[in-house]
């Protein structure tokens, strides 16, 4: 079954989890030698020119997980200060789609951002001070703080480290992915007891 839409996640030499690649990218770091180690399942085996010089078809083998050297562009992920981009998605998976202040849960396009203090009284618009909502409890709150709109919140907003952004980034994730991505989440992080196991995969090879 081909799935090119699964993603590689690329790490240092550490395992530290930097980014979701695509197949072509992975193709890419291999061909250049810059793929230090590989683990995990064969995601993808792709087929390359025939060599002049031994007349044998170059062949890559893709694995789920591949660590590379040189500069990357996640350093100084790992600093106190850091917070990942934010956007709606993230935001939605990192609240399990649910909406933090009537607690059901709802399709994306049900959903909406939400700032704990609003823009109009000088909050702002980062992860600590954002939460998922659905449109009627959005609506309700208003330019409100959830004590004068009457609401509460079921969990407090927390800004997600680099692996767990990585995670939250994440449509399709294989097992062997989510165990690097597991080993570099904070002990304590919210997401260990949202993660919904059903949606990682055991098996998933693409033949190109
Ligand atoms: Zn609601």
């Amino acid at each position: 079954m081909q799935d090119l839409h699964l993603k590689v996640l690329r790490t240092d030499v550490a395992g530290m989890p930097l980014e979701w690649i695509n197949y072509q990218q992975a193709a890419k770091l291999h061909a250049l030698d810059q793929v230090v180690y590989d683990v995990g399942q064969t995601v993808y085996r792709i087929h390359g020119g025939i060599s002049a010089v031994s007349g044998q078809r170059s062949r890559i083998t893709v694995r789920a997980v591949i660590a590379t050297c040189g500069v990357h562009p996640g350093h100084g992920h790992n600093h106190p200060a850091y917070s990942p981009p934010l956007c709606n998605t993230s935001l939605f998976k990192r609240d399990q789609n649910l909406c933090l202040y009537c607690g059901d849960q709802f399709r994306d396009i049900e959903l909406s951002r939400d700032h704990v203090t609003p823009i109009s009284r000088g909050g702002q618009d980062i992860w600590s001070n954002v939460v998922t909502a659905c449109k009627r409890c959005n609506n309700h709150k208003a330019d409100r703080s959830p004590e004068q709109a009457g609401l509460e919140l079921i969990a407090i907003p927390f800004i997600p480290t680099h692996a767990e952004y990585i995670f939250l980034q994440s449509k399709q994730i294989l097992a062997d992915q989510m165990d690097f991505l597991l080993a570099h989440f904070p002990r304590n992080s919210p997401l260990l007891e949202r993660i919904d196991k059903s949606l990682i995969e055991h098996e998933a090879t693409g033949e190109h």
